[in-house]
C-alpha cells in the first residue's frame, strides 16, 4: 500500500444484476482520503446496493472495488476495515453502550486496557460520556444513533460507510447530528461515503455528491456545481424546486414560451430542444414595467402567493400557460404581489441552462 493512499476509495465499473434487473450499471468513481463523499437518488436508485459492494456484503458482478490502493473485490466484509453505519443496524438490545461501542475491538481481541481508552474517546467524541451503562431501551433514537456512530469510529478506521443513518430521527435531531458527524469525520480524517435520499442533507454535509438514477452516476460534483449546474432535467428536478420550461434552440439563444428570446449560460445549449432550467431563487420578480435583472426577462400574472416566512413563492403565469416559480426574499420593505397582480420576472443568462427533456 503506497502511503497516504489509506482512505483512498475507488469503484471501477461496477455492476451488480439481480436476475434479468441491472441494479447497479457501470459505475466508476474515484474518492481521495479524507473527502465526505455522498450517494443521493431517489429509492431504488442503486445507492444501497453500491455501498454494500463497497462493504463486501454483495459481490459485484463486473468490476473492481478499490480500497486505500488495494484491490478488496474478492475479501470478504471483516477483512476490509470499514466503520459502518446503517439505518436498521440497530444497536445490540443484549449489550450495554460500552458492550455495544467496544464490539468492533472485541471481536478482533484487542487488549482490554486498549479497548477501554478507545471505548471512552469514542463516548466522549459523541457527547455520551457517563451512558456507559444503560441499554438500548433506556435511550433515545438520537442516543442510539450516537451509540451507533461510536461504534463505526471506535476502531479509527479510515473509511466509514453510512447507509441512511439518521433517517429516523426527527428534524432538530438530524440537522444536530449531521454537524457531529461532519465534525467527527474531519477530525478523524475519516473518509466518509454517506448515502441519502434527501437533498438538502447532502448538500449541507458533501464535499461531492454523485446523483444516482437508476443505477447509474447521472452526475458527480461539488454540492454548488450539481445544484447549479444539473446536466440532466432529472438532476434539476431532484436536487430541489426548479423551473424546467419548453423551450427550442433559436441560433446562439433559446425561444421560451411565447417565443420570447432567452439567453442561456454557456455550454448549456447542449440539446437542440429541451427544456429551459432556472432555480425559482433566481428569478426577480418586478411590478409590470419595473425594473429587470440580467438579460432574460417575461411578463407574468402573479396566480398564487404562498407566504413561507422567510420567503414568498410567486407561481406567475407566462406565455402559453407556463408556470414560473419564482422564490422572493421576504426582506425589509419587499413589496408584496397579489394573485392577478401583472409582473415582470427577469434572470441572469448564467443562472439558466437548457437541458435535453
Ligand atoms: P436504494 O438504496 O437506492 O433505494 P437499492 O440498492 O436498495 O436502492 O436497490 C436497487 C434495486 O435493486 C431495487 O430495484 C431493488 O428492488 C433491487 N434489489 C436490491 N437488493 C436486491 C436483492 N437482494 N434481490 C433482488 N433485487 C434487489
Ligand atoms: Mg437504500
Amino acid at each position: 500500500m503506497s502511503a497516504g493512499m489509506e482512505g483512498a476509495v475507488a469503484l471501477e465499473g461496477v455492476t451488480k444484476r439481480y436476475g434479468a434487473e441491472t441494479v447497479v450499471a457501470g459505475v466508476s468513481l474515484a474518492i481521495p482520503p479524507g473527502e465526505f463523499f455522498t450517494l443521493l437518488g431517489p429509492s431504488g436508485s442503486g445507492k444501497t446496493t453500491t455501498l454494500s459492494m463497497l462493504a463486501g456484503f454483495v459481490m459485484a458482478d463486473e468490476g473492481r472495488v478499490m480500497l486505500g490502493g488495494q484491490d478488496m473485490t474478492q475479501v470478504p466484509p471483516r477483512g476490509r476495515g470499514l466503520g459502518m453505519v446503517f439505518q436498521n443496524y440497530a444497536i445490540f438490545p443484549h449489550l450495554d453502550v460500552a458492550e455495544n461501542v467496544a464490539f468492533p475491538l472485541t471481536v478482533r481481541r484487542a487488549p482490554k486496557a486498549e479497548i477501554a481508552a478507545r471505548v471512552a474517546e469514542a463516548l466522549e467524541m459523541v457527547k455520551l460520556t457517563g451512558f456507559e451503562r444503560r441499554y438500548a431501551r433506556q435511550l433515545s433514537g438520537g442516543q442510539q444513533q450516537r451509540v451507533a456512530l461510536a461504534r463505526a469510529i471506535v476502531g479509527h478506521p479510515r473509511i466509514v460507510l453510512m447507509d441512511e443513518p439518521l433517517g429516523a430521527l426527527d428534524k432538530n435531531l438530524r440537522y444536530h447530528m449531521q454537524v457531529e458527524i461532519k465534525e467527527i469525520s474531519r477530525r478523524l480524517g475519516t473518509t466518509v461515503i454517506y448515502v441519502t435520499h434527501d437533498q438538502e442533507e447532502a448538500l449541507t454535509m458533501s464535499d461531492r455528491i454523485a446523483i444516482m438514477e437508476r443505477g447509474r452516476i447521472a452526475q458527480m460534483g461539488p454540492p454548488r456545481d450539481v445544484y447549479e449546474k444539473p446536466e440532466t432535467a432529472f438532476v434539476a428536478a431532484f436536487l430541489g424546486e426548479a423551473n424546467l420550461l419548453p423551450a427550442r434552440r433559436d441560433g446562439d439563444a433559446v425561444a421560451g414560451p411565447g417565443g420570447t428570446r432567452l439567453l442561456a449560460g454557456s455550454g448549456a445549449l447542449a440539446a437542440p430542444q429541451g427544456l429551459l432550467f432556472v432555480r425559482p431563487e433566481k428569478v426577480a420578480i418586478a411590478p409590470a414595467g419595473g425594473r429587470t435583472e440580467g438579460a432574460n426577462s417575461l411578463p407574468g400574472q402573479v396566480r398564487h402567493a404562498s407566504f413561507l416566512g422567510n420567503v414568498v413563492r410567486y407561481q406567475v403565469e407566462v406565455a402559453e400557460g407556463a408556470t414560473v416559480l419564482c422564490d422572493a426574499a421576504n426582506g425589509a420593505g419587499t413589496p408584496l404581489h397579489a394573485p392577478g397582480d401583472a409582473v415582470r420576472l427577469s434572470w441572469r443568462a448564467e443562472d439558466s441552462r437548457l437541458l435535453a427533456a
